[in-house]
């Protein structure tokens, strides 16, 4: 789907939200508050006034995507998923007001609907009429979405905020992130314990949803300041250019003894398995761990290596930060790097950490 030339994703999980919305409103919600009316009149309320929750949601993200346009940065697409959504930019905002202009769109557009749907409500609408009801559901849906997106959690909007106010005084985009994400995990933290301590003491299970809620938040702000670091150091740069060539490759055939051999004397934590022009996959240390040392004779490395259809395939023109990112999403330690079904190099996160240090020290200018 698209609108205003940008794509737009519907995650999986938001049909579980709506699911979720549609019941609750139709079963619960609406029978309570507006009384009296049959079965199929709440229904179809319940799936309106989710539409427009969900149109909500996507206005809050035009709000975020219109303004970064007008400040140069392409939107690459806007995803739609069971927390709300995300306007993914093509590149990071080039300085802190495009950044706190950016992100305030957002938390203020859905005020603005929230003020203009309660205007609605209070001139011209009245309470326990299902009308009514429903758009006072949705002013105070977008009130609580402004609200929430404002907790100075990064990459929260207000995380975003305090970021560009901290990189405004600083000048330093990566310490401002750093500053950021630490007190967006600060947050998480809280917002964790403060769940079990409702769960344990209170018996309340709405800590779950805390619990959650702090943890995604958690990771999303590591996830998206180690996305920052390797998108800095790996500026341009192709896995060809961080891969090894030399390559010490073994075969199926050998025995365990042999590649035991093999790693006591060249050191790597693993070998591209080869055979002729084949690559049957990658077999490391861990694998070996499998079998026990007295069958080791008797054991080829067929046996445990692991195939090519499990191991991590990159091309040598893949960006090497989404490749970082994506390695370290996996947990992957190495993968193999082929071109045309041919092996043309090794690409571990070791080499790539150890450029990382590198860059950290020399600098890039
Ligand atoms: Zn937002």
């Amino acid at each position: 789907m698209h609108l205003k030339g940008i794509p737009v994703e519907i995650h999986i999980s938001w049909l579980l939200i709506f699911f979720l919305f549609s019941i609750t409103l139709a079963l619960s919600y609406f029978p309570t508050v507006a009384e009296g009316l049959d079965s199929s009149t709440y229904w179809l309320a319940a799936v309106l006034t989710t539409l427009v929750v969900f149109a909500s949601v996507l206005t809050h993200e035009f709000g975020h995507s219109l303004v970064a346009i007008r400040e140069g940065i392409p939107i690459k697409k806007i995803v739609l998923f069971v927390f709300g959504g995300v306007a993914q930019m093509e590149s990071e905002p080039k300085s802190p007001a495009a950044e706190f202009k950016v992100t305030a769109a957002g938390p203020l557009t859905s005020m603005a609907i929230a003020i203009v749907t309660a205007a609605l409500y209070y001139l011209f609408l009245s309470s326990g009429q299902l009308i009514g009801e429903a758009v006072l559901f949705i002013a105070r849906l977008n009130l609580i979405m402004a609200v929430f997106n404002l907790i100075p959690a990064f990459p929260l909007d207000g995380g975003r905020l305090f970021r560009s106010i901290v990189w405004y005084f600083g000048k330093n985009i990566l310490l401002a992130t750093r500053i950021a994400v630490g007190l967006g995990s600060v947050i998480s933290f809280v917002a964790m314990a403060f769940g079990f301590m409702l769960i344990f003491f209170q018996g309340d299970l709405w800590g779950l949803w805390l619990i959650f809620i702090g943890w995604m938040i958690y990771q999303a702000g590591q996830s998206s300041y180690s996305q920052l670091i390797f998108k800095e150091t790996f500026a341009g740069m192709k896995v060809s250019q961080l891969m090894s060539t030399d390559l010490q490759t073994v075969s199926p055939d050998d025995s365990l003894e042999q590649l035991a051999e093999y790693f006591l004397t060249y050191k790597y934590g693993a070998f591209p398995v080869v055979y002729g022009s084949t690559t049957h996959g990658l077999v490391s240390l861990q694998n070996m761990k499998k079998v026990p040392r007295e069958e080791w004779s008797e054991n080829r490395v067929s046996r445990i290596l692991t195939p090519l259809k499990d191991t991590l395939i990159l091309h040598p023109d893949s960006d090497a930060a989404d490749v970082m990112m994506k390695m370290a999403s996996l947990n992957a330690g190495r993968a193999l790097v082929m071109d045309n079904g041919e092996l043309v190099g090794l690409l571990s996160r070791t080499d790539m950490m150890r450029f990382m240090q590198m860059h950290m020290v020399l600098g890039s200018d």
